[in-house]
């Protein structure tokens, strides 16, 4: 399990005496009801915090009062840690730094493999090509299908293994796992970003002290845009492997309407969230967290421009280029 400083299990003791922030989020609640604090604890008191920054700027013994209570800081630096901990392989420390050389590394990989693959392809990279089948003439099916397959199944086991860490560390039993209302209730509360709303209804408070829905709105860009893209990939792969038609299609069918739709909008949320993380407050920020942050929304933008590009530009000789690009930013996100 991670490792938790002291200071962090103090502070929670003091929040716990002075409750001032119980109507702010799940995290209040939660911790009123222990006494004491269990590592297994801290770590379920983490996760649950959305970094509104709610409790922060209404804290009264937020530095430079000397108990310098700072509760977004030091559950971000747990979540942190959790991260680093269920992450395979196991970080140490440094995640974001060992992010930032994996990303790297496999973005550079991957571009050497499909550029080379696209070299030698028949009609070579730099040819414009057109009609149905156009992107297999660059990159084969299966060169661009194995290798993504390979690394999502890695991730989902990661995130599988992941999940059930966090579990064995909160101590969670069958049943409050198995419990659907418990589960349908997180659900709702997650896919609605509740605690991205803030306390006190105005939004979080973010990027400074004063409250905004801005975050809350930029959040819900980044995320229904995935989900649009993803399930564009799916209806992409249903007309090509179920109704025999093979990409690109036209510009008014699902795959592509969805996947402009989720593509744009998550160049908007992403470069939203990138500005105002720049502008944010760095006092009750972590420097791990921050990193960590600006790594996924700069990969994620890069795909989606990409993947934007390619669209626009699939008929141009620019194609090759464009797609063996976009298809080694998807592999290393
Ligand atoms: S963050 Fe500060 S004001 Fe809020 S409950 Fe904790 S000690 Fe009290
Ligand atoms: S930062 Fe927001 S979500 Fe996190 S503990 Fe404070 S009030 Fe709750």
């Amino acid at each position: 399990m991670a490792e938790i400083p002291a200071k962090t299990f103090w502070q929670l003791e003091v929040c716990n005496a002075c409750r001032y922030c119980e109507g702010y989020c799940a995290v209040f609640p939660a911790l009123e009801r222990r006494r004491r604090f269990t590592p297994a604890d801290v770590v379920y008191l983490a996760n649950l915090c959305h970094d509104c920054r709610a409790c922060f700027y209404a804290c009264m013994y937020a530095p430079p009062h000397e108990f310098g209570v700072n509760i977004p800081r030091a559950l971000a630096e747990v979540r942190e840690r959790t991260y680093a901990e269920y992450a395979l392989p196991r970080v140490v420390a440094g995640l974001a730094r060992r992010n930032a050389w994996l990303l790297l590394t496999v973005a550079v990989a991957s571009l050497a493999f499909f550029g080379l693959i696209a070299a030698f392809s028949p009609r070579g990279l730099f040819q414009a090509q057109t009609g149905p089948g156009a992107f297999y003439t660059v990159v084969p099916y299966l060169a661009m299908v194995l290798p993504a397959l390979l690394l999502w199944l890695y991730a989902i086991g990661v995130m599988l293994a992941g999940a059930f860490a966090f579990a064995k560390d909160i101590g969670a039993t069958r049943t409050q796992s198995g419990s659907w209302r418990a589960a349908l209730a997180a659900a709702g509360e997650a896919l609605g970003l509740r605690y991205l709303r803030g306390g006190t209804g105005g939004g979080c408070y973010y990027p400074s002290e004063r409250t905004s829905n801005t975050r809350l709105v930029l959040h819900m860009l980044v995320f229904y845009g995935f989900i649009s893209a993803f399930i564009a990939t799916i209806a992409a792969a249903i007309m090509q492997d179920v109704f025999d038609q093979l990409p690109p299609y036209p510009l008014l069918s699902v795959p592509v309407v969805l996947g402009s739709v989720g593509g744009a909008v998550m160049i908007v949320g992403a470069t939203g969230l990138l500005y105002l993380k720049w502008r944010s407050d760095r006092a009750p920020a972590d420097a791990q967290t921050l990193a960590l942050d600006w790594l996924f929304l700069i990969s994620l933008d890069v795909v989606s421009l990409t993947g934007m590009l390619l669209l626009v530009l699939r008929e141009t000789p620019a194609m090759g280029v464009l797609l063996v690009v976009h298809l080694a930013t998807v592999l290393a996100l």
